[in-house]
């Protein structure tokens, strides 16, 4: 297939496809791990501060509810599409399976622009999407959490909507809440945090001096500036070059995350941070690193462009931003990836530990949270990196393998297939 043609769910039915063959997976069962349980399209009418109404549309896809209630976070993205959230949802089941957490995956996503709605706008916009979803979602049932442009606040908002529906205080419904109204200490970073514990495991294992290791990070949102922060505060890294969606920067010498995000908050990009060079995104993908981490969006390491990657390790905190045909190319090009579902499920591993504290009540240091990812994310990388290796398959490979026998084990048990 063209890789132009390629959208993120053909990608993720192509690793599916894979992984069935790895697995020998009969017809039907083939079927049912690629065919998501449910599908939700609703209209959300909102009072805009003209007092007129628009109506906007909403996804929620929950795809495979076998091993527990489905999880996964909300996007409000302008291209939002019932596809890109189907392929989220589909990976949200094997970022749960492959730590062996007892949850299934979902996704949901709005059609809109953050950028350009009002504070009361977002509010009533994400009051008005929980209102939508409200039968179909739950702690027991549906867990959602932040994603791209949604944030602790909105899930504050959607908590408490939830909650007055239900005529009782219902923290379990979403988690990624600020701590205070439910939220677990150290979930808003546990992403990046997640990545760079899984970074530390695959430097050490490619032998990386992280201390003078040369990074760049394509993304500077949520995910990518705690990466770029932690992965420089923690690990002592030297960030070269960051990017967002109006271009690129770089220096040699490293640019101080803090100092950068700063100047992004006071002018609406990282481009022209003094003492640092403006690049193009695609400039910074072929810079000479060692390691490269993709923090935006699906579909950034493509075909076309996946033999210009000049680094020892690609770590990718975005969801699915590489292509299987890129991948095909990195894997004969000896870069190790860290995919996805294994770089970046910090996130939901912390989303488990607050529907745990909710559900007792009881919370937790932040010293105990970290501990429990750190040894998640070392126990998961060791176990796909040995399968890895044991099985001659690439990183996502062996991933997939791991997470999909879970699953499908699961729904074998239950007597769904
Ligand atoms: N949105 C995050 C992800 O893609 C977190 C999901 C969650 O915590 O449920 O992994």
């Amino acid at each position: 297939m063209e890789e132009k043609e390629l959208s993120f769910l053909d990608a993720v039915k192509i690793n599916l496809d894979e992984c069935a063959g790895i697995l020998e997976l009969d017809e039907e069962t083939h079927l049912a791990i690629k065919t998501p349980m449910r599908e939700l399209v609703v209209s959300i009418p909102v009072r805009m501060d003209d007092r007129k109404i628009k109506l906007f549309k909403g996804f929620r896809v929950q795809h495979n509810n076998a091993r527990g209630p489905t999880k996964g976070g909300i996007r409000f993205h302008p291209e939002e599409t019932i596809d890109t959230v189907r392929a989220l949802a589909s990976l949200m089941t094997w970022k749960c399976a492959l730590p062996d957490l007892p949850l299934g995956g979902s996704k949901g996503g709005v059609i809109c622009n953050t950028k350009e709605l009002s504070i009361g706008e977002l509010e009533r916009l994400s009051r008005g999407y929980i209102r939508a979803v409200s039968d179909f979602i739950g702690p027991d049932i549906d867990v959602p959490a932040p994603d791209v442009y949604t944030t602790p606040q909105i899930m504050a908002w959607m908590m408490d909507e939830y909650s007055i529906m239900k005529g009782k205080t219902q923290f379990g419904a979403i988690t990624g809440k600020p701590v205070g109204v439910g939220g677990s200490l150290g979930r808003t970073d546990s992403t990046s945090l997640g990545g760079a514990f899984a970074l530390r495991e695959a430097a050490l294992e490619y032998k990386i001096d992280l201390k003078t290791a040369a990074i760049a990070i394509q993304g500077f949102g949520n995910v990518g500036y705690y990466a770029a922060k932690r992965i420089h505060e923690m690990l002592g890294c030297k960030i070269v070059a960051v990017s967002d969606s109006k271009g690129a920067i770089f220096n040699k010498n490293g640019l101080n995350p803090v100092e950068v995000y700063k100047h992004k908050e006071e002018t609406g990009s990282v481009t022209n941070f003094s003492g640092s060079e403006n690049i193009s995104n695609r400039e910074l993908l072929a810079l000479d690193l060692d390691i490269l981490i993709p923090a935006a969006l699906e579909n950034v390491i493509l075909e076309k462009n996946a033999a210009n990657v000049n680094a020892t390790i690609v770590l990718e905190l975005a969801n699915g931003p590489t292509t299987p045909n890129a991948d095909k190319i990195l894997w004969e090009n000896e870069v190790h990836v860290v995919p996805d579902f294994l770089a970046n499920c910090g996130g939901v591993i912390v989303s488990y530990l607050e529907m745990v504290q909710n559900s007792y009540a009881y919370y937790w240091t932040l010293n105990d949270v970290t501990k429990y990812l750190d040894d998640k994310i070392r126990d998961t990388y060791r176990n796909v990196l040995g399968v890895s290796r044991e099985k001659e398959l690439h990183m996502r490979q062996a991933a997939f393998t791991i997470a999909v026998d879970r699953v499908v084990k699961a729904m074998k048990l239950r007597g769904t297939i």
